[in-house]
């Protein structure tokens, strides 16, 4: 069993996602879970949807609707090429579209945004299998929201997906092509939700890990995990093994190529990721696994925007102790979690990405000392081998950011990175520097 999740640029358009077939059968797998996000700028838009429906905007909601409703007519008319194939596909738009409009007279809250937002995996996925009947390829649709489900930590419960899914595959003994949808799931509370943008990704290595896959590949619009992000550095290169925790770290701390949760479930069931080209499926790509390729090796770098910065400083910390305790407690009752942390005789920095209970956190903070917020900060991230057989690759790294302000540096918590703070707008200053220095 293979899992091969396709992003959305390579359902991006008719042609494309055509063109998928090939690449499931070049596996030559027994059996092939396909999982699909949706078409490119879909769920982009299903959000300005809802928000317009959120302020109230009906009409702006509506306008929003009938323009994306005209890119799938047009999708359509690329993709079927028969009468029944046309019907299908009108159909099934129609179908979907009624329902986004449909909200227009209904209370509007977040159990109908994430509705929306489902919409439009629901939608590639079963037009990629009408697309596959009209050309005489037998597959099987899973709903993803039939056994993808989250806890109400929002943790995904792998016993059940396990059972679930089991459960649906064994109904089709001699199917070869499973499809289903990426991205979304079902709650706690039974309603639909989603595993947060970029969550295809998530989906795919859940399924490996559930049913202990072969091989998981994620199949998108660049040929590998880069040392660099492409979309601030030029001269960036495509990595071609990384261990479970480089990959894990690298997503973490923002390589928008995988969703930051996605390496664990791979990596608790040791099932390797692929990341492979759908515009050039003869590179190599990159192969994420129990590998330790890259010892001694300083791999790539990453970065993380929105990062809030909060100081606490106060003498009572002096030799004192549970004054660190007493602080993260204030983290753990708003259920916010940090990320970076530095220490000295009498201040504590820590840096947190949800600024949803900010003030109640500086407010609490505030009885043991004074408090100071830094917002619009990046953690840049260095990820390699820093390691005790190593030495010299810190000072690489400082050296390289010399002539920038940097606000936290944190070494050592791992062997694996070392991160910087540092303002937003210098961090593309930052990414160069250290690619020019480093590789
Ligand atoms: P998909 O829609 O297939 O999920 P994404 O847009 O989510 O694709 O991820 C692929 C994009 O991630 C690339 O086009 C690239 O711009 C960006 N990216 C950011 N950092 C990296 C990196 N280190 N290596 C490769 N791509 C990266
Ligand atoms: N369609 C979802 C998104 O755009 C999930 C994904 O593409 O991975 O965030
Ligand atoms: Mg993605």
């Amino acid at each position: 069993m293979k899992v091969l999740k396709f992003g959305g640029t390579s359902v991006g358009n008719p042609e494309r996602m055509k063109s998928l077939l090939s690449l499931i059968q070049l596996q030559k797998a027994e059996k092939t879970i396909v999982v699909l996000s949706a078409v490119a700028g879909t769920t982009n838009h299903l959000v300005a949807i809802s928000d317009a429906y959120h302020k109230g905007e009906k009409e702006e909601a509506l306008t929003l609707i009938a323009n994306l409703y005209d890119s799938y007519v047009v999708f359509i008319e690329e993709l079927f090429s028969t009468p029944e194939g046309l019907q299908n596909g009108a159909d099934l738009i129609n179908h979907h579209f009624d329902l986004l409009k449909g909200f227009a007279q209904e209370l509007f809250t977040t159990v109908e945004e994430r509705i929306i937002l489902a919409q439009g995996e629901l939608l590639s996925t079963t037009l990629f299998q009408f697309y596959l009947k009209e050309i005489g390829v037998q597959s099987v649709l899973l709903p993803a929201l039939s056994f993808m489900r989250v806890d109400d930590e929002h943790e995904p419960i792998m016993d059940r997906i396990h059972h679930d899914l089991s459960n649906l595959l064994d109904n089709h003994p001699f199917a070869e092509i499973f499809i289903t949808q990426g991205f979304i799931c079902r709650n706690a509370f039974g309603e639909i939700d989603n595993l947060r943008r970029g969550g295809s990704d998530y989906t795919a290595s859940l399924i490996g890990g559930a049913l202990r896959a072969e091989e998981v590949q994620i199949w998108t619009d660049i040929d590998g995990f880069h040392n660099n992000d492409p979309r601030y550095v030029n001269n960036t290169s495509p990595i071609e093994n990384l261990s479970f925790e480089e990959a894990a770290e690298l997503a973490y701390f923002g390589a928008k190529i995988l969703h930051p949760q996605s390496v664990f479930p791979a990596q608790r069931y040791k099932v390797p990721v692929r990341l492979l080209d759908t515009l050039l499926p003869e590179a190599k790509g990159t192969l994420i696994s129990d590998s330790d390729e890259n010892k001694g090796k300083i791999i790539a770098i990453a970065a993380k925007d929105g990062i809030i910065a909060i100081r606490i400083h106060s003498t009572r910390m002096l030799l004192a102790y549970g004054f660190l305790r007493r602080v993260f407690e204030v983290f753990e009752r708003y259920k916010t979690p940090i990320d970076m942390i530095t220490t000295s005789e009498v201040a504590v920095s820590v840096t947190i990405d949800n600024s949803t209970h900010l003030e109640s956190i500086v407010a609490d903070l505030a009885d043991f000392g004074d408090v100071e917020v830094d917002e619009n900060q990046s953690i840049v991230c260095v990820v390699g081998d820093f390691g005790p057989a190593t030495h010299g690759h810190a000072t690489r790294v400082v050296e390289a950011v010399k002539h920038i302000p940097v606000r936290m540096i944190s070494y050592g918590g791992s062997e694996h990175n070392i991160s910087l703070l540092v303002h937003t707008e210098n961090k593309i200053e930052v990414l160069r520097s250290l690619q020019n220095r480093l590789f």
